[in-house]
């Protein structure tokens, strides 16, 4: 079988008025053609959904940044996976770490926000509701120095596995994202993403199995950036980034352009 096709998301988070938003959106339409090998997918604030997909080059997907943990009904400020697919949206992001850490002023390190089984299930929805998901999973910095990446990025994987029918990994896509190089400027090294790259094929290949983790897109996400893209687009578990700072920039298609 062949390579698999580079996916490079953009998260925008929580950032942009209108008017970024349409400059953003201008200048991706006019950031020259995709290489055939990849798919590029933004990751774009709720409010603004809509308007993107009918404004951006139909060559870029669009995603959102979360979904509910359940589908309609009585979930105030929640949005389901559904409402998401009625307004063009494709793809869904689940399981940020910034989602993970929460929203009540925690600490990032408390992890008081969506534990594993939240993310497994909104992942579960998402698919059946016929949206594809980047699900994050990571380790803190002091869990890498304790030598549990993997025991951590492991239970994490464990639980969305027990959301998923094999089928459903489809259209799931792992971006793996050391929260300790999220938004710090300090990227993991080619080397060290690839080798948590290679334990995760590994983990897929064990634990769900061997077609699936030869067809599951892993990218790599924290502090990708048009200096670092290349090296770390070109290591041989990588298979795209998800990027949030560099997605508000031109550098984007640098990034995009960085697929060997
Ligand atoms: C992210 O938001 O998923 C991310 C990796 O952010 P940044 O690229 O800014 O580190």
């Amino acid at each position: 079988p062949g390579k698999r096709n580079y996916l490079i998301g953009g998260n925008w988070k929580c950032n942009l008025t209108l008017d970024g938003v349409t400059a953003l959106v201008k200048s991706l339409n006019s950031a020259g053609p995709i290489p055939d090998n990849v798919d590029v997918v933004v990751g774009v604030p709720m409010p603004y959904l809509s308007l993107v997909r009918s404004t951006l080059r139909s060559d870029i997907e669009v995603a959102a940044q979360d979904s509910c943990v359940k589908t309609f009904g009585a979930n105030t400020g929640e949005t389901a996976a559904t409402m998401l697919t009625e307004v063009g949206c494709t793809w869904v992001i689940l399981g940020h770490s910034e989602r993970r850490a929460g929203f009540n002023g925690h600490a990032q390190e408390l992890r008081k926000g969506e534990s594993n089984e939240t993310v497994a299930t909104k992942t579960k929805l998402a698919v059946d509701a016929g949206l594809k998901v980047m699900v994050c999973v990571g380790e803190h910095k002091q869990e890498r120095q304790d030598g549990v990446t993997m025991k951590i990025v492991g239970e994490q994987l464990a639980a969305v596995k027990s959301a998923l029918s094999t089928a459903d990994w489809a259209n799931v896509s792992i971006a793996y994202e050391p929260c300790w190089a999220i938004g710090t400027g300090l990227a993991a090294t080619p080397e060290m993403a690839q080798e948590t790259h290679s334990e995760i094929r590994a983990w897929v290949a064990k634990n769900v199995s061997a077609d699936v983790a030869a067809k599951v897109r892993i990218q790599y996400g924290g502090s990708m950036k048009a200096a670092n893209a290349k090296a770390l687009l070109s290591q041989p578990d990588i298979d795209g980034g998800l990027i949030g700072g560099a997605s508000l920039k031109p550098e984007f298609f640098d990034c995009v352009n960085g697929v060997p």
